[in-house]
């Protein structure tokens, strides 16, 4: 890594094989996330922020998934909403099926308690219970998130029909694939280890930032 440099002057931008206009955005360095700790941080702000970017996105994920028989709630993890509710409107146009009253699709990012358990109130159960489900993520690392949000929604009753990560280095989770726009072939040298076998760690180096879906905090 180089030295001297901050974070965000060390940003190495890699471009998704389906399109030009989506660049992930990868810092190197030291960086602590919930599960583990990791070399490089990935970023997508951009995709997920930018209405064209988010758009784009979409429109590739949609291929991805492929043909879904049923789309109900397009569940969205760390700040997706943007991307989900494009994503929708690409299950509406291949006129994919919902089992909904109101024949459109929901997109809806649930509440997440102290421990990291998602949660659904009253007045959103009804867009999980027994609905088809598409599970859409920014950063897949361990695939931690996506299982305990598979518990979650398959807690309340709903089906999960495809996940969509913009960046995922784990190719399945239970058994489900996950789709993405950036694997760890992208970013080659991206490597996560457990807290207690970083090698960074142990050679004393410091910690530069926490990371997790939403972004990071310089230490
Ligand atoms: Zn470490």
């Amino acid at each position: 890594m180089e030295r001297g440099l901050i974070m965000e002057q060390r940003i190495v931008k890699f471009y998704a094989r389906e399109s030009n206009k989506l660049a992930l955005h990868a810092i190197p360095g030291h960086f602590a996330t919930s599960n583990s700790h990791i070399n490089f941080y990935i970023d997508v702000t951009g995709i997920r922020s930018r209405i064209g970017e988010a758009e784009e996105a979409a429109r590739i994920l949609a291929r991805k998934l492929g043909h879904l028989n049923y789309v109900d709630t397009v569940v969205c993890m760390d700040g997706t909403e943007v991307i989900g509710a494009f994503l929708a409107k690409e299950f509406e146009k291949e006129h994919i099926t919902s089992t909904n009253q109101h024949k459109t699709v929901y997109v809806n990012s649930p509440e997440q308690s102290r421990d990291n358990q998602i949660i659904f109130r009253d007045n959103t159960k009804n867009m999980i219970a027994g609905k088809h489900i598409v599970l859409l993520l920014a950063t897949t690392t361990t695939g931690e998130t996506i299982k305990r949000s598979m518990e979650g929604i398959q807690y309340y009753g709903g089906i999960i029909e495809g996940i969509g990560s913009i960046f995922s280095t784990v190719d399945s989770v239970n058994g489900i694939k996950v789709h993405s726009l950036f694997d760890a072939e992208v970013v080659t040298s991206y490597q996560a280890f457990p807290k207690a076998d970083c090698p960074f760690c142990k050679k004393g180096m410091k910690i530069e930032a926490v990371v997790n879906g939403f972004g990071y905090s310089k230490l």
